[in-house]
C-alpha cells in the first residue's frame, strides 16, 4: 500500500528526529516509508481503542448491521467491540515472538510499568525500551497495512464500510456468532 505524506503529517511526531514531523523517511532510490514516529503513534492509538473496547461496560456494547461484501448475504449482524478486542489479540499474537509477546502481555495487558518489567523479565531499561519501540512500530504497521481488515484507521474499522449502521440493542437471546477475525 501506499503512504502519503497527508496521511503521515497528522500521525508524526513534531520532535522526531528523523522525518522532522513529517511522517516519511527517505529509504532507496527516491521511495519513502512510513516513520517509526508514525507507526508508533498508530499502535498507540489502537492499543488506546483496545482498552477502551475491554473497559465499557458489556451491556453497552451494540450489535450493528455490518456490509460485509459476501456474494449471497452481504450483510451481517456483529458485535463491532468485541470483533476489534478478538482482532487485535490475534495479530500481537501471531506477530510477536514468544519472548517479545512475554514483554508485551506484561507491559500492555496486565500493566506493569518497566521497572516491574524488567525485574521479573530479568532485562535491563534500556534492552527493555528497544523491544517496545520495535514493537509498537512493527504492530502499527501491521495494524494500518493488513488485509482485508486493517484495525487502522480506527473510524473505518468501526464504521468504515458500514455506513448505513443501523444501531440495535440485541435481545436477550444466546450470544450473537462473530465474523471470524483476520479472515486471511
Ligand atoms: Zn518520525
Amino acid at each position: 500500500m501506499e503512504w502519503t505524506r497527508s496521511e503521515t503529517i497528522g500521525l508524526a511526531s513534531v520532535q522526531c528526529t528523523t522525518c522532522h514531523g513529517l511522517g516519511l523517511r527517505p529509504v532507496k532510490k527516491g521511495k519513502e516509508a512510513p516513520c517509526n514516529c508514525v507507526l508508533r503513534s498508530i499502535f498507540r492509538a489502537c492499543f488506546r481503542r483496545f482498552r477502551k473496547s475491554v473497559e465499557q461496560e458489556k451491556h453497552l456494547s451494540q450489535c450493528t448491521f455490518n456490509f460485509t461484501g459476501g456474494r449471497e448475504r452481504s450483510m451481517t449482524w456483529g458485535r463491532k467491540d468485541e470483533e476489534y478486542i478478538a482482532d487485535f489479540l490475534l495479530m500481537v499474537r501471531r506477530l510477536l515472538s514468544d519472548d517479545e509477546y512475554r514483554i508485551f502481555r506484561f507491559h500492555y495487558l496486565l500493566g506493569a510499568d518497566w521497572r516491574l518489567c524488567c525485574v521479573r523479565l530479568k532485562m535491563d531499561r534500556g534492552d527493555f525500551f528497544h523491544y517496545i519501540y520495535k514493537m509498537e512500530a512493527r504492530l502499527g504497521k501491521a495494524f494500518r497495512e493488513v488485509e482485508p481488515y486493517g484495525l487502522f484507521p480506527l473510524d473505518e474499522y468501526f464504521h468504515g464500510a458500514t455506513r448505513d449502521v443501523v444501531a440495535f440493542t440485541p435481545p436477550r437471546v444466546g450470544p450473537m456468532p462473530l465474523r471470524p477475525p483476520m479472515a486471511a
